[in-house]
Order: structure tokens, then C-alpha cells, then sequence
């Protein structure tokens, strides 16, 4: 879709010119964006984004970002909870927050923030902190000891249900 030659919807006055390639700026460090694509107003000075022409470069953005901020990238995180043989839910548990906010990091959609990227490298380092939090009251797994993974438990099973083999909910 092109907005080329369309009344501005800004001013009303103008017409939009397309214009390819963008310098976005973050923390004084620039990344050039040779394909972003936005309009220019003739009349005014608004300048107006093509919305879905972009999505690839939105997320272009927000790894420039994150290697700015020396935050982990989402193939990152991922890499870490599989390597835990770990469901998205499982490590969302284990982390404390909700299953749709951690697939948003592993999408990259949103964000992780800096606790949050200090703990996943920490827990990727040292597999100890997975049995630690399996003994925290609040928690929604226990640490299988024989296969060194995590899993889901309902309510009323004991650690001793864990101590044998049985099947890990799917990595997403
Ligand atoms: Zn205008």
C-alpha cells in the first residue's frame, strides 16, 4: 500500500511524498534504516509513518535498542529456556510473571527490563537457581532431579511424585 500523492490527513492542505530510508537515533548511537519508508507532507511539516510497511524494521529497532541497553535479544532468551528443556509456561513460573508477558519477550514484542535480563542470565549460568526456586513456597514447578529439568505440578502432588521419569510439558 502507498500513501504517494494523498491528501495529508494532518493539515488537509498538503499532498504526501514517500520517502525511503531513515537515520533513527538512540542514546547517540544511529542506525541506518535504507528501506523505512515514511511521507512527507508538502504543505506541512508532518511526517507520517506507512504504519504495516514497516513491521520488519519496527523490530529492526528494537534489537538496536536492546544492543544499545546490553539487553539480551528474544532468540536469546530463547536459547536459554530450551536450553533448560523448558515450556514458555514452565519459565514463566519460574520467572514470576504471566505466560503471555514471556512470549512477548521470546516475539519480541515487548521487552524485557533490566532485573528481568540480569535474573534469565544469571539462571542461564547456574542450573542451581532452577532446584532453589522449586523449594520457594510460591512455586508452580518442581526441579526433577534425574532429568536436571523443571516441571509443571499441580496442587496436590508432593516432590517424591518427581523423584522418577515422566513426561515435560512441550517446549513451545
Ligand atoms: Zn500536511
Amino acid at each position: 500500500m502507498t500513501y504517494e500523492s494523498t491528501v495529508c490527513p494532518i493539515c488537509e492542505k498538503g499532498t504526501l511524498k514517500k520517502i525511503s530510508g531513515f537515520t533513527y537515533k538512540y542514546k547517540n548511537k544511529s542506525l541506518n534504516l535504507p528501506s523505512y519508508i515514511y511521507y512527507e507532507c508538502t504543505h506541512c511539516d508532518q511526517n507520517i509513518e506507512a504504519g504495516e510497511d514497516n513491521l520488519d524494521i519496527d523490530a529492526e529497532i528494537l534489537n538496536f535498542m536492546r544492543d544499545v541497553d546490553g539487553l539480551l535479544r528474544p532468540e536469546d532468551i530463547k536459547k536459554i529456556r530450551t536450553g533448560y528443556a523448558l515450556s514458555q509456561k514452565n519459565l514463566a513460573g519460574i520467572l514470576g510473571v504471566g505466560i503471555k508477558t514471556f512470549t512477548r519477550y521470546e516475539s519480541g514484542s515487548v521487552t524485557q527490563s533490566r532485573i528481568m535480563d540480569n535474573f534469565l542470565r544469571v539462571l542461564k549460568e547456574h542450573p542451581e537457581i532452577l532446584r532453589t526456586l522449586a523449594n520457594t513456597p510460591a512455586s508452580q514447578f518442581k526441579y526433577n532431579y534425574s532429568m536436571n529439568v523443571a516441571v509443571n505440578i499441580s496442587k496436590t502432588d508432593t516432590l517424591s511424585d518427581y523423584t522418577g521419569s515422566y513426561e515435560l510439558a512441550e517446549c513451545a
